[in-house]
């Protein structure tokens, strides 16, 4: 009983509005390929099967390169395992932290090398993204000031993504690790806007740079005005807050255009790119630098 018990008060953990629930069977096999799943993800991170993929970031208007998002990737053997599986598992364990610190120190490290590697790089940003789990962590700033000591990455160059809903959550718990954060001038954005409650008190208390549009918004342009309406009354409202705006997701000519036409400044998407593997995008970097230049070597 107390064995079911448990399995059902963590079950109800999960589901942020609910305050009771019934023990169901399902919970012992969900438990357990959950705590499979987590073995795995030790194993797996222990032999380096952990990997960094990066998506190009767009001018809207120019339509080329200006930064880099890092998203992780886990391969268990060939078989992908989806982000969305493994990171709320990852956030719920803890091993946010070591496999967090990891993709940061990655992503800081793989950026420096780019920039000394390819000219057009060196003015560039990356983007990270980083768990509110991370930002609770005693010693992420000295991690910080260490990764950009030994990269000598110039902090305006990177931006930390945190997700709206991450951020409604834990306001009062991240605020001066935020503001600390922004001491140094690393900028930061905020992931999925409008899936959240979209507060417009955390924009006037964090000190936010980028609102990154979610993707929601910018696949339902197309096909309905409501979608129109919110993504240009974003863009309104950052314009005005003097807020830099992405729109990631963005898949069409169509929705390329109208963002276009709502004056927005970066996007993200298959449109112009997929996230891309260290080797392809290096392929990609190359290919690019001899199209703008075809004297270079
Ligand atoms: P996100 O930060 O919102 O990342 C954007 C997701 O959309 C990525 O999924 C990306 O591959 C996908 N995407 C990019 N362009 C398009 C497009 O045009 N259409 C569609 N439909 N999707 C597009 P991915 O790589 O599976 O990542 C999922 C989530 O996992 C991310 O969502 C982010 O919240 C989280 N994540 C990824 N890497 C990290 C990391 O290193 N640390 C942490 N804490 N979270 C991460
Ligand atoms: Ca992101
Ligand atoms: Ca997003």
């Amino acid at each position: 009983m107390l064995q079911a018990a448990e399995l059902a008060v963590h079950q109800c953990r999960r589901s942020p509005n609910t305050s009771y629930t019934i023990f169901n069977h399902e919970f012992k096999a969900y438990a357990s390929r959950q705590l499979e799943l987590d073995n795995q993800m030790r194993r797996d991170f222990n032999d380096r099967k952990f990997q960094l993929y990066y998506q190009p970031i767009f001018g809207a208007e120019t339509l080329k390169i200006v930064g880099f998002e890092s998203l992780i990737r886990w391969y268990n053997n060939t078989q992908l395992i989806s982000n969305f599986e493994f990171i709320p598992l990852a956030e719920e364990t803890g091993f946010i932290i070591p496999l967090g610190t990891w993709g940061f120190g990655q992503a800081c490290w793989q950026f420096q090398q780019w920039r000394s590697q390819f000219p057009q790089v060196a003015s560039m940003f990356i983007n990270i993204n980083v768990s509110v789990i991370q930002l609770m962590q005693p010693n992420l700033l000295s991690q910080i000031d260490h990764i950009l000591k030994v990269t000598e990455i110039p902090p305006q160059q990177i931006q930390l993504e945190i997700t709206e809903t991450a951020l409604m959550n834990n306001a009062e718990d991240i605020t001066d690790i935020l503001k600390q954060i922004k001491s140094r001038k690393i900028n930061l954005c905020i992931d999925d806007f409008g899936t959240g409650y979209s507060s417009l008190s955390y924009l006037h208390n964090f000190p936010f740079d980028t609102i990154k549009v979610d993707k929601s918004f910018i696949s339902g342009m197309e096909r309905d005005q409501k979608s129109v309406e919110i993504v240009r009354t974003i863009a309104l409202m950052a314009n005005c807050l003097d807020i830099n705006l992405v729109a990631e997701g963005v898949e069409t000519q169509g929705q390329l255009r109208q963002l276009q036409n709502l004056k927005y400044q970066t996007i993200q998407g298959y449109l112009l790119a997929q996230p891309m593997s260290v080797a392809a995008l290096e392929d990609y970097l190359q290919r690019q630098h001899h199209n703008c230049c075809p004297e270079a070597g």
